[in-house]
C-alpha cells in the first residue's frame, strides 16, 4: 500500500505547490507594474500641481505700459520681486518661437526705478496690492509627497502582506489554523468521559507513552505515531481527544480535516505542512486531525467524489509523508478521529501511520448510566430520579443524545419552575428526543379514527408476536412528521438479530396499513414511513444477511461508499438484483398475509384497542395491554426507544 501512496500521481505534483517567493518571470512583471505606477504617479501629481504658466517680462516698458493701460488687476512685492496678474491675457515676446501668452507675470523692480512713482501709478490705477507671499513654484517636498505618496503607500502594504505570509503570495493561507490547545478553566479529563472503557483504556496508554517515555523505550517498544479513534457520531471521540489533551500536559494542536481544504489547491498540503513543524518544534506533542474522513477517503473511491479531488489527494498525501517523515524518538503522537473507519484509504491504516485503531462503542446499559452521572454531576435532581432506569429505556443512545436528554430535562423543569429536575421531566424530555415534539393540530374526527385503527394495527400485532418487543407506548397524538405513534423497545440492548425477529419487526410495520385495509377498505398515503422501514429490513435481510435461500449466504448489496460505483448501486449482477427484488416482495407478501389473517381473527381486540385510543389519545404500556385485554408481557419498565412512527 505504500507503494500505491507513492506512485500515485499526485506525489509527483510538486509543480503544484505554492511558490514560496514571487521571484522570476512574475518577480520582473512586478517590478515593471512598480515602476510604471510610480512614473504614472508622478506625472499626475506635477500636472495637478503646477497651476497656470507666469511669464517673465520686463519692467520697463511692457510692465509700467500696462499699469497705465489698466491691465494689471493686482500685484504682489518682495523685495525687488513682483509677481501679478493681467486682466486681460498678454503675450510676450510679441513674436518669435518661444513667445507664450499668459494672465500671471513676474517682473524684477531696478533698484534705480521710482518707487514712490511707481505706487502712486499704481494707487491711480487701482491694482491690488497684496500681501501674499511670493509663488516660488511648488514646494519640493509637496512634489515628492504627491509625486511618490500613493504609490509607496500601496507598495508598502503589498510587501507588509507578502511579509506575514513567510513570502508566500496567499499570505496566511498557507498556515494551518490549528488551536493549540490551553489548558484552562475548561478542561476535560477523563473523569468527563465514561461508557467507553476500552476506548479510555488506550488512550490512558498514550497518555503515559507521553508522560514516562523511557519506561516503554528501555524495553525497545516503539511508540506509536497515529491512533485512530472511529466510531459512531456522538459516541464522544471528539470528546475523548479532548480529555488526552488535559491529561497528558502536552502542547496539544487541533484542526478539522475539512479546515485543510481550501478552494485553491496546495493549500491543504501547505497547512498539514505547517501543522506538523508546530508540533514537531513543541514536542513532545499531540496533533488531532477531527473528522479525518473528509480527507482521508480511500482514493480508489474517490470517482463519485472528483470536483476537488486534487486538493484532497494532495493534502492527505502530505499528512502520509509527514507521518512517514518524523523520527519515533521526536514525540509527536498524531490522534484521529472519523465516523467512517471503513471509507479511509487503506495507506492511512498501514503499521506505522495509524497503527493504534480504538473502536469507540456506543455505550451499553451500565456506560449510559455512567455517562447519565457524568452528566447530572451539576445538575440537582429529585429522589424519585432513577439513572439505572433512564439508562435501561434509552438503548441505543450515545453519550450525545444522553447529554442531551439531562439537558432537555433540566430546561424543563426550570420552565415549570421547579428547584430539581424530577423522573417525570426526565420522562417528558426523553418523549421529546425519541418522539419529537407534539405538534399543534387538529385532526378531523376521520382522520382520527383512521390514525387509531392505524396505531392500533401496530400495536396488535406487536402484542400477539412472541418474538416482538414489548409495546411501550402508543399515541395518536402529532408529533414531527407523524400523526400518531406506536413505540416498542427491546427489555435489553440487543447486538446481533435473529431471522425471527427481523420478520416480526417487518409484521409489526405492515400491521397498521393492513389494520386500515381491513376497516376501511381502502388506502391512504399514511404508512409511507413504515414500508421505507419494512422494505430496508427486508433488502438488508435478503442482500446483506444471507437470509434468503435463493439468494444464499452472499451479499449482492453494495456498501455506502466502498463499490467503484456511486453509494447505493448495486453491485453484482442484474439477474442477482431482480433475484433480490423477488425475494424481498416474497417475504413482505408472505408475511402481510400473516398480519392480515391474524388481525381478522382478533378484530375485537383491534376495535377496543383503537376505541381506548380515541378516548384518551395516549396509552403507557400497561393501558394498551389492558384495553386490548392481552396479557402483558413480564416485567414492565418505563419507555422507550426504536420509534416505529406513521407518517
Ligand atoms: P463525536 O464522537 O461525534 O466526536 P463528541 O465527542 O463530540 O462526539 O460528543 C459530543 C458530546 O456528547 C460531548 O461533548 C459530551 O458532552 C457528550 N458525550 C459523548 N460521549 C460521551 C461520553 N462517553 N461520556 C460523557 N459525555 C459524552
Ligand atoms: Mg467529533
Ligand atoms: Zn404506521
Amino acid at each position: 500500500m505504500a507503494a500505491a501512496a507513492q506512485n500515485s500521481p499526485a506525489s509527483e505534483k510538486g509543480g503544484h505547490r505554492l511558490p514560496r517567493r514571487p521571484l522570476g518571470p512574475v518577480g520582473t512583471w512586478i517590478a515593471a507594474v512598480v515602476i510604471a505606477a510610480l512614473v504614472l504617479n508622478y506625472w499626475l501629481a506635477s500636472r495637478s500641481l503646477s497651476e497656470a504658466p507666469r511669464i517673465r517680462i520686463p519692467y520697463s516698458p511692457l510692465f509700467l505700459d500696462q499699469v497705465r493701460d489698466g491691465n494689471v488687476d493686482s500685484i504682489t512685492s518682495q523685495g525687488s520681486f513682483l509677481q501679478g496678474t493681467f486682466r486681460v491675457e498678454v503675450r510676450y515676446p510679441a513674436t518669435g518661437s518661444d513667445a507664450r501668452t499668459a494672465r500671471r507675470f513676474s517682473t524684477l523692480i531696478p533698484a534705480f526705478a521710482d518707487t514712490r512713482a511707481l505706487s502712486n501709478l499704481l494707487q491711480q490705477k487701482q491694482v491690488v496690492i497684496n500681501a501674499e507671499p511670493l509663488d516660488t513654484g511648488a514646494a519640493w517636498w509637496k512634489t515628492l509627497l504627491f509625486g511618490f505618496g500613493p504609490t509607496a503607500l500601496l507598495i508598502g502594504l503589498l510587501l507588509l502582506v507578502m511579509r506575514r505570509g513567510r513570502g508566500n503570495v496567499l499570505g496566511s493561507f498557507g498556515r494551518s489554523r490549528a488551536r493549540r490547545y490551553q489548558a484552562s478553566a475548561g478542561r476535560v479529563t477523563f473523569a468527563d468521559v465514561a461508557g467507553i472503557d476500552e476506548a479510555k483504556a488506550e488512550l490512558t496508554e498514550i497518555v503515559d507513552f507521553l508522560k514516562n517515555p523511557d519506561r516503554y523505550r528501555r524495553l525497545g517498544g516503539r511508540i506509536p505515531r497515529g491512533v485512530l479513534l472511529s466510531g459512531p457520531p456522538g459516541t464522544g471521540k471528539t470528546l475523548l481527544a479532548r480529555a488526552v489533551a488535559g491529561e497528558a500536559g502536552a502542547p496539544f494542536f487541533s484542526m478539522s480535516a475539512s479546515e485543510f481544504i481550501e478552494a485553491i489547491v496546495g493549500v491543504g498540503a501547505s497547512r498539514v505542512r505547517d501543522l506538523f513543524s508546530q508540533a514537531k518544534s513543541a514536542s513532545p506533542a499531540i496533533v488531532f486531525i477531527d473528522e479525518l474522513d473528509a480527507i482521508g477517503r480511500s482514493r480508489s473511491a474517490g470517482v463519485a467524489h472528483a470536483g476537488g479531488g486534487d486538493e484532497r489527494e494532495q493534502t492527505l498525501n502530505q499528512i502520509l509523508t509527514e507521518m512517514d517523515g518524523f523520527d519515533p524518538s521526536i514525540g509527536v503522537i498524531v490522534l484521529a478521529a472519523t465516523n467512517r473507519p471503513d471509507i479511509l484509504d487503506a495507506a492511512l491504516l498501514r503499521p506505522g501511520r495509524f497503527d493504534r485503531r480504538v473502536a469507540v462503542q456506543p455505550p451499553d446499559r451500565i456506560g449510559r448510566r455512567r455517562i447519565l452521572e457524568v452528566h447530572t454531576r451539576g445538575v440537582p435532581l429529585a429522589t424519585n430520579v432513577d439513572l439505572d432506569r433512564i439508562a435501561g429505556s434509552t438503548p441505543g443512545m450515545v453519550g450525545a443524545d444522553l447529554a442531551n436528554l439531562v439537558n432537555e430535562a433540566a430546561l424543563l423543569a426550570a420552565r415549570r419552575g421547579r428547584d430539581e429536575v424530577s423522573a417525570a421531566d426526565f420522562n417528558d424530555s426523553l418523549e421529546k428526543v425519541v418522539l419529537g415534539a407534539e405538534r399543534k393540530i387538529v385532526m378531523g374526527t376521520r382522520d382520527r379514527e383512521r390514525t387509531a385503527y392505524h396505531e392500533a394495527g401496530h400495536a396488535i400485532v406487536g402484542m400477539l408476536s412472541p418474538n416482538a418487543d414489548p409495546v411501550r407506548k402508543v399515541s395518536i397524538i402529532p408529533r414531527g412528521m407523524a400523526l400518531g405513534v406506536t413505540l416498542s423497545s427491546p427489555e435489553d440492548d440487543r447486538f446481533s438479530y435473529e431471522e425471527l425477529y427481523l420478520r416480526t419487526l417487518i409484521k409489526v410495520a405492515l400491521g397498521g396499513r393492513a389494520a386500515e385495509e381491513l376497516v376501511f377498505g381502502h388506502l391512504t398515503t399514511g404508512a409511507e414511513s413504515d414500508l421505507q422501514q419494512l422494505t430496508r429490513i427486508a433488502r438488508h435481510m435478503v442482500g446483506s444477511w444471507g437470509m434468503s435461500p435463493a439468494i444464499g449466504p452472499v451479499t449482492v448489496l453494495s456498501q455506502d461508499g466502498q463499490g467503484p460505483l456511486l453509494p447505493g448501486v448495486a453491485g453484482g449482477s442484474e439477474r442477482t438484483q431482480q433475484l433480490v427484488d423477488e425475494e424481498v416482495r416474497r417475504i413482505v407478501d408472505e408475511l402481510y398475509d400473516e398480519v392480515m389473517t391474524l388481525l381478522r381473527e382478533n378484530r375485537d381486540k383491534l376495535d377496543r384497542l383503537a376505541q381506548a385510543l380515541l378516548q384518551q389519545e395516549t396509552l403507557d404500556q400497561a393501558d394498551a395491554y389492558a384495553a386490548a385485554g392481552i396479557e402483558p408481557p413480564g416485567a414492565a419498565t418505563e419507555p422507550l426507544v426504536e420509534v416505529e412512527a406513521t407518517a
